[in-house]
């Protein structure tokens, strides 16, 4: 009886934990938001072209967010636009980066930007070449994650959701109703 008792409370528990929706907690805020709904894409990177058309309209479909294709450079003019660009890292372990900029120019992880006047205005993610021959679904994952850092998502403890870890497996390679959640209130 007693056992009874104690496998009782941990399933209480852990029906709380999941009602509360504490199994699945949301990425947490990078603290910035892209200051831009219509996104120009700028493609560097011609083999993740169908993986960044599939990320584009899965972020179109989540949240106020329209996307259209710009020039395959990196000169100016830089607000409003979202450049991939595939580059060697010279090594395997790095997979992507995601940098965003204010309007000034300034890298917003480095506290330069914020979630009201000053959002970021230009991002650039970058994605290793050396995992050119990931397999489609994990390169659209690898795109939909960098491509939320520059939205303001950041990493989330658990694996339900494309800002999980690349140690997930396996990885979240859609955005999951939680992420469409976050994305549709912080883009209405
Ligand atoms: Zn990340």
């Amino acid at each position: 009886m007693k056992k009874f008792k104690v496998f009782f409370s941990v399933s209480a528990a852990l029906l709380l934990m999941s009602v509360s929706g504490l199994l699945f907690a949301p990425p947490f805020d990078l603290g910035w938001r892209f200051g831009h709904s219509t996104i120009v894409a700028r493609n560097l990177a011609p083999n993740w072209t169908t993986a960044l058309g599939e990320a584009a309209t899965q972020y179109n479909a989540a949240g106020n967010l329209s996307f259209s294709w710009g020039p395959s450079h990196l000169d100016p003019p830089y607000s409003g636009h979202v450049a991939f660009e595939e580059i060697d890292f010279g090594t395997d372990f790095v997979y992507g980066i995601a940098e965003s900029y204010n309007v000034y120019g300034n890298l917003c992880h480095l506290g330069h930007c914020n979630t009201t006047n000053l959002k970021a205005d230009f991002g650039h993610v970058k994605v290793n070449s050396r995992h050119n021959g990931a397999y489609s679904d994990y390169k659209r994952f690898l795109v939909l994650h960098e491509f939320g850092h520059i939205l303001g998502m950041g990493h989330s403890s658990f694996c339900d959701s494309v800002m999980g870890s690349v140690s997930c497996w396996p990885v979240a390679n859609n955005l999951t109703s939680i992420d469409q959640a976050l994305i549709g209130s912080w883009y209405p």
